[in-house]
């Protein structure tokens, strides 16, 4: 008899299902898109009814299409769209209102109260967050006072949750009101250092820790599948926010070791051990999972604009017809002429944390052609995430020896061997690029003894592609100072009142 396990995966446009075999291959998936809700400009949110329906929906059809008996379902994790946040009725379940979208500004206001009550130090040191408008905290704040329901939330007949707790209350039989540390960290209402929630923090939002779920392990059964669903109980057993199940599915398991996805952003995650690491490079610290009551920590940064950049040479400056023709329109020149384009059109994040700045192409020539600009656009998203990769070295004091890579854009050669050669470090990317899922189902099955340990997961980990640097020393200082040179001309390019 087989073990599958199935990842759930509910991302921020899409919910997926996707099944693996015991040797991590995968045997079948499904996925639906669902709306996105738009109700201001910079507002986001999400119907939670098309959040919970398009994802069982997906779990149903991937175990159709996969023909496999449900017997054989050995186990199934959730991962998700992070700090998007929902609260519904403990008695009815019935949720209050739209799950407030990560993406969503609304909250603005509410964390520069707490920076002006002089909270910012604090949210850093215990939450390893930088303060933002992203993090579920304020969310839930907003949410209390604006549907008036602290009393009732004091009385703790509100749920809060965030996309795991939510799947794991209406998925799991008997409602658990759960959510996993990771998912917790993100929050901004977590002390990643004593992993609890942090009472500074709950009584500055005057939040109640009667609506805050329990924060369990990222590995471990929470409960059984509700039979409804697929007709027999299956343990749910693992739930982990969806970057840090990739740097799990990278099989990114000793400190040191990083993962990148190279998606509209990229998000760069650094396995750093048992102790969290502070950041004086403006990263974040986070919990990279929580297995058998110990805790492992991660450094993250990321890159507003990666893939977005290809998007922006195709939607908008008609330069190509599709992402996938840039590497042969790049390795049709020798190099970029000199020319850098920095992709700032939102500002910039980690290290620089300038949102004044605005994108720019620097180098011009008369000789600069299309080729030029292609190659230098994916050169910007290589150099983007190597001033992470740096950024993370200098916080941690560590040099990097390898890169694991996924997302979309990972499947551009080209662009993976010039982040080898900028980096000086090999760049590995995996044979399945489900990381997300994958590592939400090796977690799971990791729980319930299909992996018996993480050693054995590792034994099954594969690589696709292996790629090791070909630039010289003194190429890739040039070419990394001509990047700095080009970045520092985009800096506090508008005006403070413009941003
Ligand atoms: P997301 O999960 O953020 O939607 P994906 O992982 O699906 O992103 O990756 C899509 C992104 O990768 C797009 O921004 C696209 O422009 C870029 N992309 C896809 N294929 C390539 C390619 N071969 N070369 C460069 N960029 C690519």
């Amino acid at each position: 008899m087989h073990q599958y396990v199935i990842a759930l995966d509910q991302g921020t446009t899409s919910s997926r299902a996707v099944i693996f075999d015991e040797q991590a291959h995968v045997v079948a998936m499904k996925s639906y898109e669902f709306e996105q809700i738009y109700p201001q400009p910079g507002w986001v949110e999400h119907d939670p009814a098309a959040i919970l329906n398009t994802q069982t929906d997906a779990l149903r059809e991937a175990v159709r299409i996969s023909g496999i008996p449900v017997e054989e379902i050995a186990a199934i994790g959730i991962t998700n769209q992070r700090e998007t946040t929902m609260i519904w009725d403990r008695a009815t379940g019935r949720p209050l209102y739209n799950a407030i979208v990560w993406q969503c500004r609304r909250t603005a206001p509410i964390v520069k109260q707490l920076c002006d009550e002089g909270l910012e130090e604090h949210i850093r040191n215990a939450t390893g967050l930088v303060p933002d408008a992203y993090f579920s905290g304020t969310k839930l704040k907003w949410l209390l006072d604006k549907l008036d329901l602290h009393e009732r939330a004091e009385k703790g007949e509100i749920c809060f949750g965030t996309v795991d707790s939510f799947l794991a209350w209406n998925l799991v039989s008997g409602h658990p009101h759960v959510t996993d540390a990771t998912n917790a960290s993100r929050t901004m209402l977590y002390n990643i250092h004593k992993n609890d929630w942090d009472d500074t923090l709950l009584e500055a939002l005057d939040i109640p820790r009667a609506v805050l779920p329990k924060v369990v392990d990222t590995s471990g059964v929470i409960g059984m599948l509700d039979t409804e669903i697929l007709g027999r109980a299956i343990p749910v057993a693992a739930l982990a926010g969806d970057q840090h199940a990739a740097l799990f599915g990278q099989g990114c398991f000793k400190p040191g070791m990083m993962k990148n996805t190279y998606g509209t952003g990229c998000f760069l995650l650094m396995n750093t051990g048992e102790l969290p690491v502070t950041s004086k490079t403006g990263l974040v610290s986070t919990i990279a999972w929580r297995i058998g009551g110990e805790t492992t920590y991660a450094l993250e940064g990321s890159v507003f604009v990666g893939g977005a950049v290809i998007q922006w040479l195709r939607d908008e400056m008609k330069l190509i017809e599709r992402a996938s023709e840039t590497e042969m329109i790049a390795n049709s020149v020798k190099d970029t002429g000199g020319v850098y384009l920095v992709p700032s059109f939102t500002g910039l994040g980690a290290p620089y944390w300038d949102m004044y700045s605005r994108g720019t192409i620097v180098g011009l020539t008369r000789g600069t052609g299309r080729a030029h600009i292609v190659r230098a656009a994916l050169e910007a998203i290589a150099y983007q995430s190597a001033d992470l990769v740096t950024a993370m070295a200098t916080d941690c004091g560590r040099k990097p020896t390898q890169l694991r890579v996924d997302g979309g854009a990972s499947a551009n050669k080209f662009l993976m061997q010039f982040q080898s050669d900028i980096l000086g470090c090999d760049v590995i990317r995996p044979a399945v690029i489900e990381t997300t899922a994958l590592g939400a189902a090796l977690l799971a099955g990791l729980a319930v003894g299909v992996w018996k340990d993480m050693d054995e997961i590792r034994s099954i980990w594969k690589m696709d592609l292996s790629l090791t640097p070909q630039m010289n020393e003194e190429e890739r200082r040039t070419a990394l100072s001509g990047w700095h040179k080009a970045v520092s001309r985009s800096l506090r390019w508008i005006e403070e009142d413009k941003a």
